[in-house]
């Protein structure tokens, strides 16, 4: 077994951990970047996983979820020179099948595509993106240094990745940790694993939005 981030084999092997229903989890710590991840056997199938989300009831008449991605929404906003919004191009990567930062995008006169593997996999390789936003995706990677490197081939030299998850820290418990019982679920960033991001797809640096909101500022040099 290999790190899903940075391929090393020099893995932690953290021990079982308590899951919903009674389910058992195994986690690895990499010894290289400091990503924890699952058990990679305990992948749900492509369409359990689809199913999963479906369910999740996260659509644009639903006022809480819209609520709290405009929180999201405006701390990106507040990272970007709006004086030529409508020249901004933002790419939502991973929306989930809602496509909610399109929708606040239209208002703001921001132009915002949506790419979401299960739901909108149309995605523009060679387009050049200003930010792009990976909101409450990452932790659902299976391959998250592809993922980050599909991304930022797309960042313009000046440019912004948004990155929205959990952090796993020296004080989270992983017997009562919530964040780990969504089986879709699969790897988790420590403080660590956000610096050896930065650090190795030539970010300048990280700023903190809130304690689970990202800013990784790429310059042209
Ligand atoms: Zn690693």
């Amino acid at each position: 077994m290999t790190c899903p981030l940075c391929s090393s084999s020099e893995l932690k092997n953290l021990g079982d951990f308590k899951g919903h229903k009674k389910l058992t989890i195994e986690f690895y710590l990499c010894k290289i970047c400091q990503l924890l991840f699952k058990d990679p056997s305990l992948r749900l199938a492509l369409e359990q996983e689809k199913h999963r989300y479906e369910t999740h009831n996260n659509d644009l008449t639903n006022s809480n979820y819209m609520g709290y991605m405009e929180k999201s929404w405006k701390l990106i906003l507040g990272q970007l020179d709006l004086s030529k919004s409508s020249e901004i191009q933002i790419l939502d990567y991973g929306c989930g099948p809602t496509q909610a930062f399109e929708y606040f995008g239209k208002k703001s006169e921001v132009q915002i595509d949506s790419y979401d593997p299960l739901f909108f996999p149309k995605l523009d390789e060679f387009k050049p993106y200003d930010g792009i936003v990976m909101h409450e995706s990452f932790e659902h990677f299976y391959q998250p240094g592809q993922e980050l490197a599909t991304a930022c081939r797309s960042l313009k030299p000046d440019s912004q990745l948004w990155i929205h998850t959990q952090i796993y820290t020296d004080d989270t418990d992983l017997n009562t940790w919530s964040y780990t019982r969504d089986p879709t679920h699969v790897v988790f960033l420590t403080d660590f694993c956000l610096e050896w991001i930065r650090k190795n797809f030539k970010f300048s640096k990280v700023v903190t939005l809130k304690s689970d909101f990202f800013a990784l500022i790429k310059k042209a040099k």
